[in-house]
């Protein structure tokens, strides 16, 4: 499947869980990538290896997507690397769980800076090369808790959530230059970010999911190939859950 033969991909947060997936995804599908992490190195270079070892280009970027400076100086240097830019994905993100009445600002600030402010300075960053084009597709990994709200995730259901209505903003001004922006809302997905909570609780959680079973970073993966890929071209603006059916 080549889906993606020649496009060149931008994905933040590439060397762990979800993100790893979708590189590794864009390059079976056929496209070129960079990717960013923020502290994982050996990792950040096997994957890079793994990407050229399906015979596409692969850059590595150490960058801390928070900061506005550190993502023009590595979306610069992926526009360079790849020649332009077709998919921009918008995935690096964390968690500081906690109640409210617990919940300290660092806390609050930190989830937000990495989770929201992140997406925002990728699109800014990346928006003068795709208005250049006059093509481009921006995905955004949200969550379902940006739709429903979680108790202890204050700070990350906000941060998700403003991450939704960003995604629509952006698709209202930018869809009549043929850039689209869409989100992905993932439920449970088996990553090392999930791995710190109560396994038992996680089984509990798991009944209540229609499919049954926790969700892979190939079932997120498999979406953002679609979103990227030509196939989608008359989607933008959207919210897509990727949860067993976990929210309706
Ligand atoms: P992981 O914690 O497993 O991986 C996070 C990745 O993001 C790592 O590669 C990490 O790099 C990178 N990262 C984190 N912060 C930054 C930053 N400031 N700058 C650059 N890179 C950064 O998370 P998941 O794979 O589970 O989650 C990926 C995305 O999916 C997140 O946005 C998360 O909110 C979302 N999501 C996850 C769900 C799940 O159940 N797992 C459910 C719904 C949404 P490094 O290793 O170098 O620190």
């Amino acid at each position: 499947m080549n889906q993606l033969q020649s496009k060149k991909a931008f994905v933040t947060g590439g060397t762990r869980g979800i993100g790893k997936g979708i590189v590794l995804a864009l390059a079976e599908a056929g496209a070129d990538v960079a990717f960013t992490y923020r502290s994982s190195v050996s990792e950040a270079n096997t994957i890079k290896e793994a990407v050229e070892a399906l015979g596409r280009k692969a850059l590595a970027i150490q960058c801390d997507a928070a900061s506005m400076l550190d993502t023009q100086t590595a979306v610069d240097s992926a526009i360079e690397f790849l020649g332009g830019l077709d998919i921009v994905v918008n995935n690096a993100g964390i968690t500081r769980d906690n109640l409210l009445m617990r919940m300290s600002e660092e806390q609050f600030n930190e989830v937000i800076q990495n989770n929201l402010n992140s997406v925002f300075n990728v699109t800014k960053a990346v928006m003068r090369q795709l208005l250049k084009q006059k093509s481009g597709s921006i995905i955004n990994i949200s969550s379902v808790v940006g739709i429903s709200g979680n108790p202890g995730q204050a700070n990350y259901a906000a941060s998700k959530a403003g991450m939704n209505a960003f995604t629509k903003s952006v698709a209202k001004e930018l869809g009549s230059r043929n850039i689209r922006c869409n989100s992905i809302a993932p439920g449970f997905i088996a990553t090392e970010m999930t791995d710190v909570l109560d396994q038992e609780q996680v089984a509990k959680w798991m009944e209540s999911v229609p499919l049954r079973r926790s969700g892979s970073p190939q079932d997120v993966a498999n979406l953002v190939v679609f979103l990227g890929s030509d196939a989608s071209a008359y989607i933008t603006g959207q919210v897509i859950n990727v949860c067993g059916g976990m929210q309706m």
